[in-house]
């Protein structure tokens, strides 16, 4: 079915999806999860509450008509989702690309029948390379070395590009971004350093904590010799830039000071089937019933109506006020 091209009133498309397939996740990152608010008291989902890899498929295909080209996967932690290969193999059999972000973990045991089910590329987080500042950032008791083999197994595979994302804490991890960046120089491996971001309402984050990616660029370039790279695409939210001898690149994602908003394509699904249309935002739009008893169209129409109303550009408005608003987890919105 085609549709005329759907935009927001922002004039925004709809180009990129990212699925959560899980709420749960095996780290307690205290920017995302931390221990005392998702511990044995929290109520997750139940997983009863899912959509199915068919429902899921499903609502890929209703955002097709309207120019949706990109699906991610996460969470969560996506791989804790049993069979996760047979979702890649369902949304590759479309033509979309598809991506993954997990913390790597379970990447050993998974990634060649991810490979073989048509992901191409993987995104993994590592906000450390010493063992104790990664406990420090992710609570749990995965080393260092297990998500670096789980980034050979993606290598092994053919995955490519393979990104490591580090979100940055001041006073936490801040020394680790230049060991990262050597680590992975020369490997073709792309680190991604985000700004620590107030999403949710139980990370305690702090502007203070923020270390804006100019400052950190600045940091870096005392040590390597970077220079600018052309974004690849308008809506990419990272600013790229390559170390002058080839050897490879790095980007910058200044989600708090230096907002995208503008250039945002991007919708959530959480694991139970609700729509959201900004990372901050404080409710959903709960497609399970269109989902369940509708047929393709009525779920596109309704897509499109959700997004044709979409005003949201909450990192540009970002203040005191907006963060005293109430906002989804990112665990459950999907990173
Ligand atoms: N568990 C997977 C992982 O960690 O890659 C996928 C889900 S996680 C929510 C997706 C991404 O969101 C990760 O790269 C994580 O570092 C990032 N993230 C989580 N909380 C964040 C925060 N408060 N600020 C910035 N990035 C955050
Ligand atoms: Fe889990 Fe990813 Fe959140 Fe860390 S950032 S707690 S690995 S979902
Ligand atoms: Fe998109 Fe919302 Fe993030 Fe702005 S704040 S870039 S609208 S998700």
């Amino acid at each position: 079915m085609a549709q005329e091209e759907v935009t927001d009133r922002l004039g925004r498309q709809l180009r990129d999806l990212r699925i959560s397939v899980t709420d749960r996740c095996n780290f307690r990152c205290p920017y995302c999860m931390p221990r005392e608010r998702f511990g044995e008291d929290h109520t997750f989902l139940p997983r009863r509450a899912f959509l199915s890899f068919e429902e899921i498929e499903k609502v890929v295909r209703a955002c097709i008509p309207l120019g949706l080209d990109k699906v991610r996967l996460t969470g969560g932690e996506p791989l804790l989702r049993p069979d996760l290969s047979d979702l890649v193999s369902r949304i590759s059999d479309l033509g979309i690309d598809i991506a993954l972000t997990t913390n790597g973990s379970l990447l050993r045991r998974n990634a060649e029948a991810l490979a073989e089910a048509g992901l191409k590329r993987v995104t993994i987080s590592l906000d450390a390379i010493d063992e104790e500042v990664h406990q420090k950032m992710s609570d749990s008791s995965v080393t260092v070395s297990q998500i670096l083999d789980g980034i050979e197994a993606a290598r092994e595979v053919g995955l490519s590009p393979i990104k490591v994302n580090c979100v940055i804490r001041r006073g936490v991890n801040e020394e680790q971004a230049t060991k990262l960046v050597n680590h992975f120089k020369g490997t073709g491996v792309i680190v991604r350093f985000i700004e620590f971001m107030d999403v949710g309402r139980t990370n305690g984050w702090t502007l203070g904590e923020v270390i804006p990616s100019r400052d950190l660029l600045n940091h870096l370039q005392k040590q390597f010799d970077l220079v600018a790279l052309e974004s690849e695409r308008s809506s990419d939210v990272a600013v790229r830039w390559g170390h002058s001898d080839g050897s490879g690149e790095i980007g910058l994602i200044s989600s708090v000071s230096e907002p995208f908003c503008g250039d945002c394509v991007r919708a959530r699904i959480s694991a139970d089937g609700r729509l959201f249309t900004c990372l901050f935002a404080s409710g959903g739009h709960d497609l399970r019933a269109l989902i369940h008893d509708t047929n393709g169209g009525d779920l596109t129409a309704a897509i499109a109506a959700i997004w044709q109303r979409r005003t949201d550009r909450y990192s540009e408005l970002r203040s005191e006020e907006t963060s005293a608003l109430p906002r989804i987890e990112m665990s459950y919105i999907g990173g």
